[in-house]
């Protein structure tokens, strides 16, 4: 038994292939191939993470009489694994602010369309963006204008509820999805946003900086299409801006 040797396979959890389930006895016992991503025990005592393949062997009759056990080093698998895994994390985030990017957020947004139209639930979209940030980059440096872009991101996640998400859409613009809300709501949470985040600060040395956002929000409706209602929020958008900022157009 392998557990008597200096290999000594275990699977991931810790747990002994001797007792738990032998690929090897497996093998001779079904007459099947198995497969087990092991560790095994290097001489010098450390784990190494490896692949086990069995294989039986038949003789004349067709009666297994042994089984032949392969090892390969599983280490360039797991890798790659761990690769993909973060490949996969990137692909929807933003790397500066660590939410939705503007495909991932994009497509949160076709999905809610589509459940509009399925179910008839009523939900909506904020299009944010900070107002003169370049006066933020040009007064205080880059670092100082990211650090901001961070700041009005958290201000938003810690007060959104758990069906609700944002995303980057550009630079200094962000794209919010509301989910079941109705009009009178929208209104209340997009305020609500605009006022926690012009109280919200951002440390700079001694000083502390803040900033003020406006917002475009609408309520989606059962024949937009992911054009139009963006189109709608951005409306309204630049007529808060238009303005004079730090407000909020509902329509
Ligand atoms: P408005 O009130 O009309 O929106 O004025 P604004 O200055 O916010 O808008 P404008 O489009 O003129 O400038 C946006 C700035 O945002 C310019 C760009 O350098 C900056 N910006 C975009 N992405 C980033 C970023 O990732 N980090 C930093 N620090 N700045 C960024
Ligand atoms: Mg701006
Ligand atoms: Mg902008």
């Amino acid at each position: 038994s392998c557990s008597d040797n200096l290999l000594v396979h275990v699977d991931e959890k810790g747990c002994q292939l001797c007792l738990t389930g032998c690929p090897l006895s497996a093998s001779m016992r079904d007459g099947d191939i198995h497969e087990a991503p092991v560790f095994l025990r290097h001489a010098m005592g450390h784990r190494v993470p490896v692949m086990v393949r069995v294989s039986p062997i038949f003789d004349a009759e067709n009666q297994i009489i042994g089984a032949v056990e392969s090892f390969s080093d599983n280490s360039l698998l797991i890798d790659i694994q761990q690769r993909l895994d973060e490949i996969a994390i990137k692909a929807n985030q933003d790397p500066l602010t660590g939410i939705a990017n503007r495909e991932a957020i994009g497509r949160y947004l076709q999905a809610t369309l589509t459940e509009i139209n399925l179910l008839g639930l009523s939900s909506a979209i904020l299009m944010l963006d900070i107002d003169h940030f370049k006066l933020v980059n040009d007064t205080y440096g880059h670092l100082v204008g990211d650090q901001t872009l961070r700041m009005v991101t958290n201000t938003v996640i810690k007060n959104l509820r758990s069906g609700d998400r944002i995303g980057r859409w550009g630079g200094e613009e962000f794209l919010i999805v509301l989910r079941h809300i109705d009009y009178a709501h929208v209104s209340r949470v997009a305020e609500k946003l605009r006022i926690l985040i012009a109280a919200s600060v951002v440390p700079v040395g001694a000083e502390i900086i803040s900033v003020t956002v406006s917002i475009g929000a609408t309520l989606l409706l059962p024949v937009d299409t992911i054009e139009q209602a963006l189109e709608r929020a951005d409306r309204l958008l630049y007529a808060s801006k238009q303005n004079g900022r730090n407000q909020v157009s509902v329509g």
